[in-house]
């Protein structure tokens, strides 16, 4: 089932979101942890998000979306026979990394130098920006600098919340909650005003059954969120080889393919995507 459906307030972002039937994960009988080299064959644990629709998202036992296909293409193109899923939310990516709970993270998970300083990254695979998802009627939020007063919902742990506590702090009535599923849920009920994170996320949000017509994306990214593979800090063998999966995925016209099957036509920031991945190496 194609759900493209263009969602014309967006303006330059021009996105609908569809889902992709996805695939049952294989269960898997090794954690995350593992040195890169023994990527030949075996099962690999990979994180993702569960909530984030035409990105990452957990349906019954299927996983799907662009984060999900990213990761499965990466994962075969390193060698593993079998990849099991796992969530990782915003604020839990660089902790579960450290520990070993999983070996890579494809979570619309930008690259930062913050993060870099606990883990490393290969790709980017995306390049997002940050933007505001409102109730259809409203007309007084026009962009990060019309949030006086307002009640804004973001991610604990994302760059999302961060670029607003750094930027919009003495204006804007932050609550932070641990999924944008949450946010966006309080934002359909009246209880706050506007949720920030990027543009892909709260497009597919937008354009879930449930919430169209209801909601809008605002259209204006104030950011570029460069989406990256997180994995241990200074595995440099590791990214080299993730870095040459997503270079083939992109080549051989997988990419866009899947992101079109995902994320529907989008025409926004298409002179950053695709990226070239060479983080991490
Ligand atoms: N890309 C941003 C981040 O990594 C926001 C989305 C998210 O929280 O996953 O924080």
């Amino acid at each position: 089932m194609n759900l493209r459906k263009p969602l014309s307030a967006l303006g330059a972002v021009a996105l609908g979101m569809s889902l992709l039937t996805g695939c049952v994960a294989g269960s898997s009988s090794s954690n995350g942890s593992g040195d890169s080299s023994s990527s030949t064959g075996g099962s690999v644990t990979i994180g993702i998000k569960f909530d984030q629709p035409g990105l990452g998202l957990k349906d019954g036992t299927t996983y799907k979306g662009f984060d999900v296909d990213v990761a499965r293409y990466v994962a075969k193109e390193l060698g593993y026979t079998d990849v099991k899923f796992v969530e990782t939310p915003s604020a839990q990516r660089e902790t579960m990394i450290q520990s070993g709970q999983v070996k890579m993270i494809f979570a619309t998970y930008s690259i930062t130098d913050a993060r870099k300083e606990k883990v490393s990254f290969a790709g980017p695979y995306f390049v997002a920006g940050q933007d505001l998802l409102v109730r259809s009627g409203t007309t007084d939020i026009t962009g990060p600098d019309s949030l006086n007063g307002k009640k804004l919902c973001s991610v604990t742990g994302s760059t999302s919340a961060q670029k607003v506590k750094d930027k919009f702090a003495n204006k804007v009535d932050l609550q932070e909650y641990d999924t944008y599923s949450k946010c966006v849920a309080a934002l359909a009920a009246g209880t706050i005003d506007a949720v920030t994170t990027d543009d892909i996320i709260l497009a597919g949000f937008a354009n879930q059954s449930q919430y169209q017509g209801k909601l809008k994306v605002v259209g204006k990214p104030f950011t570029t969120e460069r989406y990256g593979v997180g994995i241990k800090k200074g595995d440099t063998a590791l990214a080299t080889k993730i870095n040459a999966a997503i270079t083939k995925m992109i080549s051989d016209g997988t990419w866009e393919k899947d992101l079109k099957a995902d994320a529907g036509d989008f025409s926004y920031n298409k002179e950053n995507n695709p990226p070239k991945a060479t983080e991490g190496q």
